[in-house]
C-alpha cells in the first residue's frame, strides 16, 4: 500500500522504476477461517479492512495492528514490522504464501505446496507454517525476489484485557527498569511486547507543536520537558511503561501483582490504569491497538514541527540495562550534535529490544533534511561498532545498513546477491531494495552509502 512511513514509503531505489500498485486492486481478504482462527488476505488489504471484515463475521477473533492502522497487513509483515498483541511479531504468526518470481512463474510455500484434494487449497496452508525441505518464507521478506499475492496470518481469539501503564519518576530509573522487564518477559508473564517511553513523548502524542512549550534555540531542553509534563495528568516522571495483559479476571490479576510488586523495587513508581487517566489520554490509545483495534491516534506526534515527516532508526539491543544505556547514550549525543529532539520508544522483549528514535523534521528545510540524514548515517554507523543493527530501514540508508552485516567478510550479503542472481537474473524487481543489488547494477556507483550516487544525484526523502 506504500504506507511505510518513515521506512521509505512506496519510492523504489533506482530512478525510471515502474512502481507495481498492489494496494488498490489486490485488496481482498479471500478467507477467513473461525475454526483454525486464520485468515488469508491480499497485499491490498489494511489492518482497518481486516479487522472491519472480521467484526462483519461476528466472529471473536482479534487482528494485531502496528501502532498506525492504515498500512497493509501483508506488507507490514513482509517488511518484518511489529504490533502489541502476544501475536505482534507479524511475520512470526503468518502462515503460507504466494508469490510471483521475478520469472513470472507462481510459487505456494509451507504445506500450500502440496495440492488439496479435488484441486482445492491444501487444508492446513493456514495451519502450518513450513513444508518439506528448507524454510524459503524469510527470503522474501526485506527483500527483493518475489512479488507476494497472498498470505496468510493467524487470528488470535479474543480474550479479556487490562492495559496499564508504570511510571519513574528519574531519567536514570532506565536501566534498572529494562533489567526488571528481561525477567518477567523471558518468564512470559508479561502479555505482550511492552513500551517503554521517555516523557517527551507524553507532550508529544497530545498533538500540540512544541512551540506550546518551547520556543527558544536549539534541541527541547530537559527541564522544558519537565515543567511540561507537571501540567499533564502523569506529573513529573521520566519513564513511562505501557504494558497490558490478557486472559481471565483472576489471571490477569495474579500477573499484575507480580509485575507491580517488581517495579515497587523502583522508588517513587505509579502504577496507573486507563480508568485512572482522563478519556484524551494516550493510554485510551494503547487499550485499542493492545486488544487489535486498528487507530491512527499515533500520527499526532508529527504536529511536533510544521511540516513535519520522519525518519525511524530501529536498532536491535539486548535487553541489559547496560546496553540500554549504551544505545540511549549514543542516540542522545547525536541528536543533540544535529541539533534534533529525541523521541525514544523501547519496544522491549525478553532477549532484545527494538529501540525505535523517531527523527522529526521539517521537510521543507533543505538544511532540517540533510542534518536528519547526517543523524541516520553516523547512528548507525556507531550502533554497528557496538554490535547493534537495525531490524529494518529507509530505503535511503539500505546499503549502509546491508553494509554493516559484514561477518566474515559480507558472507551475509554474497549469500543474498547469490540467491538474487539466480531467481532473478535481468536484476527486474526492485534492484537495491535491502541493500541487495542484481550483478547487472553491482560495483558500477549503484549502492548509495553517503550523499551521492548513481541515479541519485541528491538523496531523496
Ligand atoms: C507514527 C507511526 C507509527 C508507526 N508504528 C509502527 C508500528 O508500531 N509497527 C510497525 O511495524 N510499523 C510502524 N510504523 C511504520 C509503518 O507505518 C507501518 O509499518 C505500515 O504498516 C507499513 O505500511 P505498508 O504496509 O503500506 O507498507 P508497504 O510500503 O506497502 O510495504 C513495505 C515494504 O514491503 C515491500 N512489499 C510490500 N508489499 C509487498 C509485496 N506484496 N511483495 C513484496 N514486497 C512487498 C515493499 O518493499 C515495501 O516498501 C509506524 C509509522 C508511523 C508514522
Amino acid at each position: 500500500m506504500g504506507r511505510n512511513l518513515g521506512y521509505g514509503g512506496a519510492s523504489p531505489r533506482v530512478p525510471g522504476s515502474v512502481v507495481i500498485d498492489l494496494g488498490r486492486k489486490m485488496n481482498k481478504v479471500l478467507n477467513i477461517d473461525g475454526e483454525n482462527a486464520s485468515c488469508m488476505v491480499e497485499p491490498g488489504v489494511s489492518y482497518f479492512k481486516l479487522y472491519e471484515e472480521i467484526q462483519k463475521t461476528g466472529l471473536k477473533l482479534w487482528i494485531d495492528t502496528p501502532d498506525l492502522g492504515g498500512g497493509s497487513v501483508l506488507g507490514n509483515a513482509i517488511d518484518r514490522g511489529v504490533g502489541y498483541t502476544p501475536y505482534g511479531d507479524h511475520f512470526a504468526n503468518h502462515c503460507g504464501m504466494e508469490i510471483v518470481l521475478p520469472d513470472g512463474s507462481l510459487l505456494r510455500t509451507g504445506m500450500g505446496a502440496l495440492p488439496g484434494k479435488d484441486g482445492a487449497d491444501n487444508p492446513t496452508w493456514e495451519s502450518f507454517q513450513h513444508a518439506y525441505g528448507p524454510a524459503v518464507d524469510g527470503i522474501f521478506s526485506q527483500s527483493n525476489f518475489g512479488i507476494v499475492t497472498k498470505m496468510g496470518f493467524w487470528l488470535m481469539p479474543e480474550t479479556g484485557h487490562q492495559s496499564y501503564m508504570i511510571t519513574f519518576p528519574r531519567d536514570n530509573d532506565f536501566e534498572q527498569i529494562v533489567e526488571i522487564i528481561r525477567p518477567l518477559a523471558q518468564r512470559g508473564i508479561l502479555g505482550n511486547i511492552p513500551q517503554l517511553r521517555h516523557a517527551i513523548q507524553e507532550l508529544a502524542v497530545t498533538g500540540k507543536p512544541r512551540t506550546t512549550w518551547y520556543n527558544g534555540p536549539g534541541h527541547f531542553p530537559r527541564d522544558v520537558i519537565r515543567e511540561g509534563v507537571k501540567q499533564l495528568p502523569v506529573g513529573d516522571v521520566s519513564w513511562i511503561f505501557y504494558g497490558t495483559q490478557y486472559g481471565d479476571t483472576a489471571s490477569i490479576s495474579s500477573q499484575l501483582s507480580l509485575i507491580k510488586s517488581a517495579f515497587a523495587a523502583i522508588p517513587g513508581s505509579k502504577f496507573l490504569l486507563p480508568s485512572d487517566l482522563p478519556p484524551d489520554h494516550y493510554i485510551h490509545s494503547r487499550v485499542q491497538v493492545c486488544s487489535g483495534v486498528p487507530v491512527l491516534r499515533e500520527l499526532d506526534w508529527l504536529n511536533w514541527k510544521p511540516n513535519a515527516a520522519h525518519l525511524f532508526f530501529s536498532p536491535i539491543v539486548p535487553t541489559r540495562g547496560s546496553s540500554a544505556r549504551v544505545i540511549h547514550d549514543i542516540i542522545t549525543r547525536l541528536h543533540a550534535k544535529y541539533d534534533f529532539d529525541v523521541f525514544p520508544t523501547l519496544c522491549v522483549a525478553g532477549r532484545e529490544m527494538h529501540y525505535i528514535a523517531n527523527i522529526v523534521y521539517d521537510r521543507s528545510s533543505e538544511d532540517e533534511k540533510r542534518r536528519a540524514r547526517e543523524l541516520m548515517r553516523e547512528m548507525i554507523d556507531e550502533a554497528a561498532r557496538e554490535g547493534f543493527g537495525e531490524y529494518r530501514t529507509h530505503l535511503l540508508f539500505a546499503d549502509q545498513v546491508a553494509g554493516t552485516y559484514s561477518w566474515g567478510g559480507g558472507a551475509l550479503r554474497r549469500f543474498n546477491e547469490t540467491l538474487k542472481d539466480a531467481l532473478d537474473p535481468n536484476g527486474i524487481l526492485a534492484p537495491g531494495r535491502s541493500g541487495i543489488w542484481p550483478k547487472g547494477y553491482r560495483g558500477k556507483g549503484w549502492e548509495l552509502v553517503g550523499e551521492k550516487a548513481k541515479g541519485c544525484v541528491t538523496a531523496r526523502m
